[in-house]
């Protein structure tokens, strides 16, 4: 017997709204051992550039930037 009261839950919606933005954000491994936040922004391919553990939000620049940092 049948019963269509399933609800088919998949948590990983791409559309769906996430308690947090997390779950899009990668980590670039160099910024993070320069100290930096280095999350990954995957929509934007922009990098934070906080420093580890700032606080409040991340706040992705372009690659370019990362990339000045890194340099010194
Ligand atoms: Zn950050």
């Amino acid at each position: 017997m049948d019963m269509n009261a399933e609800h088919p839950f998949t948590g990983a919606g791409e559309t769906g709204a996430l308690r947090s933005d997390l779950s899009n954000v990668n980590v670039r491994e160099d910024l993070a051992r320069a100290g930096r936040c280095a999350n990954v922004h995957l929509a934007t391919g922009r990098t934070c550039l906080l420093p580890l553990r700032h606080h409040g939000p991340c706040e992705f620049h372009k690659p370019q930037e990362a990339d000045d940092i890194l340099r010194g």
